[in-house]
């Protein structure tokens, strides 16, 4: 038997090795189709399904980036908010809500990679992240990184500062009041329940800098407004929204 030989043998055998870790590891059905999963495609989720992620699409408001609105949307126009703009990758349906929901809750960070690759690809170009001076992920309060372990909004702003080669900054904005999650309470309740949950420390830090917020999901918009009202407090040059999902009704 030649050496060649061995070799490809040796090469399926760790490939069936790899495959069946892998079917070991990972559930073998889809988690929004229940369609049997390739051992190639992204765990949980199959090709098909990641395919049907919505991106959001021009037009949109100029300020808050509400879709199929030209220029100003009614609320921007009457009462802007205190950022510049807000952009959003893509509309959190059932496909991003689960890639979001794994890697938020059941804490399967190799989302976090497949997350930064799609914000990377469809980030729109009025809102290039190099043009920033730092990049300020929307912080969770320390009771909360506890049981989580990580702060999602960190590891995908991360990932963006890196392929930018922008400076995340992780201790300018905190959050020193712990809330209840905004995802319990309706929409008048997620104003109250936030207000005072963040703080600004080292203010002179982005003091007349450009500054981009990143976080994951974009609701009702209460966590956005409040960050930034609190950061205006630094007087930093601007300060604009970048987020991976957005709700359907904002
Ligand atoms: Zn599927
Ligand atoms: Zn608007």
């Amino acid at each position: 038997m030649g050496s060649k030989s061995i070799s490809l043998q040796v090469h399926h055998l760790l490939r069936d090795i790899f495959e069946t870790a892998v079917t070991f590891l990972y559930p073998a059905e889809c988690r929004v189709c229940e369609a049997f999963l390739e051992v190639t495609s992204i765990p949980y989720i199959c090709a098909n399904c990641w395919r049907d992620i919505q991106f959001l699409e021009p037009p949109w408001c100029d300020i808050c980036g509400t879709p199929d609105v030209d220029g100003r949307c009614d609320q921007c126009a009457t009462s802007p908010p205190r950022y510049g703009k807000l952009r959003s990758i893509a509309f959190y349906q059932t496909t991003l809500q689960q890639a979001i929901h794994l890697f938020k809750f059941e804490k399967k960070q190799i989302f976090a990679q497949q997350l930064v690759q799609l914000i990377k690809a469809h980030i729109p170009t009025d809102c290039l992240v190099a043009k920033y001076d730092f990049i300020l992920p929307v912080p969770i309060h320390r009771k909360r990184l506890r049981e989580r372990g990580f702060n999602q909004a960190t590891l995908l702003a991360k990932g963006i500062a890196q392929a930018e080669n922008v400076t995340i900054l992780t201790d300018i904005l905190v959050r020193h009041r712990h809330t209840v999650a905004q995802s319990s309470l309706g929409m008048e309740a997620r104003q109250q329940n936030i207000i005072g949950a963040f703080e600004v420390r080292n203010p002179h830090v982005i003091h007349n800098k450009r500054v981009l917020i990143i976080d994951d999901v974009f609701t009702t918009g209460a966590t956005v407004r409040e960050a930034v009202n609190e950061l205006w407090k630094a007087d930093p040059a601007e300060v604009d929204v970048l987020t991976l999902a957005r709700t359907l009704n904002t």
